[in-house]
């Protein structure tokens, strides 16, 4: 099967759709198993790369240790738990998409990426490109990684992505998650109003509104999203942020709907 010429998407399943945030270890199954019903729909058309978070598996194991160091302050139990559990929530999304139909296969980060001082230096990319060109769907996900100078760093999907978007250049990337898209505030805390576009004249001003003032998301929440992604953009990809809770949202965003914020540069 020849899939050279058919588009590249990413698309990222967030943790907080596909898993119930705040109960440890518990998927979200009718978003995950209607999400992957959608994509068995379209999967065909296109080349497709799937990410998902972690949500309630390694956030809630992860808030057990101290990260701050890497193996120093977390340990290789830290390290070892935290590794297992994203690879269990993994393992779920996996079987969904084998039983709805989808071609896929896992790739684990921690296997072959290697960070140092918590930045995504290299990955070994290349078993990914010919999965795609040979219309496989791999499934990768934030992970626990090997880093040269900490022992251990976490990479969010975002992080994965915006390594292997320079790679293999999509000319889409789509990141699912449990509300409309970027808020002025956000959504669940106060009544912002959505931002549907992002680029060179709002960015800085809405990355200094949405900077958190604490943290307890080892992978940063929304302002590292939009961080991480408006770099992207720079790279001439088309970037949509959509509410996966919103049955079709994901299979007409594919199909060029704008219907979430979309990150333009
Ligand atoms: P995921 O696990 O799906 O990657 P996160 O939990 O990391 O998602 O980020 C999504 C969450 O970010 C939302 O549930 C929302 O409550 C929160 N959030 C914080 N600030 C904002 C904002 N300005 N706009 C949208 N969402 C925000």
């Amino acid at each position: 099967m020849n899939t050279y010429n058919k588009d590249l998407i990413f698309i990222k399943l967030g943790g907080a759709a596909i898993t119930h945030k705040s109960k440890p270890g518990k998927v979200n199954f009718s978003v995950l198993k209607r999400v992957s019903k959608e994509i068995s729909g379209f999967y065909d058309d296109y080349k497709l790369l799937i990410g998902h978070g972690g949500g309630s598996f390694p956030h809630a194991v992860a808030s057990k240790y101290d990260l701050s160091n890497g193996i120093e302050t977390c340990g290789v139990r830290g390290f070892t738990e935290i590794q297992a559990s994203a690879h269990a929530l993994n393992n779920i999304v996996l079987e969904e998409f084998l039983k709805k139909k989808i071609p896929a296969i896992s790739i684990q980060p921690s296997a072959c990426t290697i960070m140092d001082n918590g930045k995504v230096k290299k990955m070994y990319y290349e078993p990914i490109e010919t999965l795609l060109n040979n219309g496989i769907v791999p499934i990768i996900y934030g992970d626990i990684i090997p880093d040269r100078s900490k022992g251990c760093s976490i990479a969010s999907t975002e992080m994965l992505f915006s390594y292997l978007a320079r790679k293999l250049k999509p000319s889409k990337i789509i990141i699912g998650t449990d509300v409309d898209g970027v808020f002025t505030e956000d959504p669940k805390k106060g009544n912002g109003e959505l931002i549907e576009l992002i680029d060179k004249n709002n960015i800085q001003n809405i990355l200094k509104n949405i900077k958190p003032t604490i943290s307890n998301d080892v992978t940063g929440g929304m302002y590292h999203k939009v961080k991480e992604l408006y770099k992207l953009s720079k790279l001439d990809i088309e970037i949509d942020i959509i509410n996966l809770l919103k049955k079709d949202y994901l299979k007409e965003t594919v199909k060029e709907k704008r219907l979430g914020t979309r990150i333009l540069r």
